[in-house]
């Protein structure tokens, strides 16, 4: 066989098996911004089958630009702890811890990549599966297909539970809304002590199997959003995580 024709085949080969593993599974986690990287690395770490997509090739989400595009980024004392944990450079300055923006991405991608999630990038939810009031599963198709404007038709991923990462948007969530009678004010003005601690206040499972973190907790709650500090959302991917955990639990008991 030509080498050509043996590196297509395996690229081929390799990432149909992911795809048709990712069909059924524990968890998918839309939205590989710092919340959902974070959700979905805790869930594949502890054993759960979980699937990450995102709309863009690069993870990352609102990561990369820092602030305005300086990419240094700030969090407080609360989220101190999962900093250490991911091993990223830090230093005080006042009251707030800095880092760099660029590390952090890098930590959150490489901790996902080694966790044995399925990572479908290029890949976006454009509606939800809901079987008998209850979300049960992605519908999914390919970014360029959206960006072509073309008429193709979409495939479905199953799981016991979805986790809305899809920040300012909270795309998913919109989906449902369009169905039942879900409001989405969007998120209120800046207000960083708030902000931080309301994107984890109201991380919570928002319909049966649709769990919602990050800034897609502050936009379907209304409470304001916090600037630069990504704290917040790490410590809202935890809890997203520990939510989801439950949420699989009894999806397994009801079986
Ligand atoms: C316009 C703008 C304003 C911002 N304002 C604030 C602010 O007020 N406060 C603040 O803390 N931060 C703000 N940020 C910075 C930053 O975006 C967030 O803090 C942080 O990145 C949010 O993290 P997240 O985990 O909620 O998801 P995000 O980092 O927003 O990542 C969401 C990811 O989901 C993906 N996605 C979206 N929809 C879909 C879909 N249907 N299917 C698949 N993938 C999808 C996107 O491609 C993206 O990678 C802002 C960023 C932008 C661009």
């Amino acid at each position: 066989m030509a080498i050509e024709t043996e590196i297509s085949e395996i690229i081929i080969d390799e990432y149909t098996k992911m795809l048709k593993a990712a069909l059924n599974s524990d968890a998918v986690v839309v939205g590989g911004g710092p919340s959902g990287l974070y959700a979905a690395a805790l869930l594949a770490e502890d054993g759960y089958h979980t699937v990450l997509l995102d709309r863009r090739v690069s993870l990352g989400g609102g990561i990369w630009g820092g602030g305005m595009m300086f990419n240094k980024i700030t969090f407080q004392e609360q989220s101190r702890e999962i900093f250490d944990e991911l091993d990223i450079e830090y230093w005080k300055r006042g009251n707030l811890y800095v880092a760099s923006a660029i590390e952090l991405a890098g930590a959150l991608i490489h901790r996902l990549s080694k966790s044995g999630a399925s990572i479908l990038n290029g890949v976006f939810a454009e509606d939800i599966v809901l079987i008998n009031e209850r979300v049960r599963g992605v519908v999914i198709n390919w970014s360029t297909v959206e960006m072509a404007h073309l008429m193709v038709d979409p495939l479905m991923l199953s799981s016991k539970v979805v986790i809305d990462a899809t920040g300012h948007p909270a795309e998913v969530i919109r989906h449902l809304s369009r169905r039942k009678n879900i409001h989405i004010p969007g998120e209120g003005a800046m207000d960083v002590v708030r902000g931080d601690s309301a994107t984890v206040e109201h991380t919570k499972e928002i319909y049966p199997g649709l769990v919602v973190c990050g800034m897609a907790a502050n936009a379907v709650s209304g409470t304001p959003r916090m600037g630069p500090t990504f704290g917040g959302m790490l410590l809202s991917g935890k809890k997203a995580y520990e939510i989801a955990r439950d949420v699989i639990h009894s999806a397994n008991s009801m079986n």
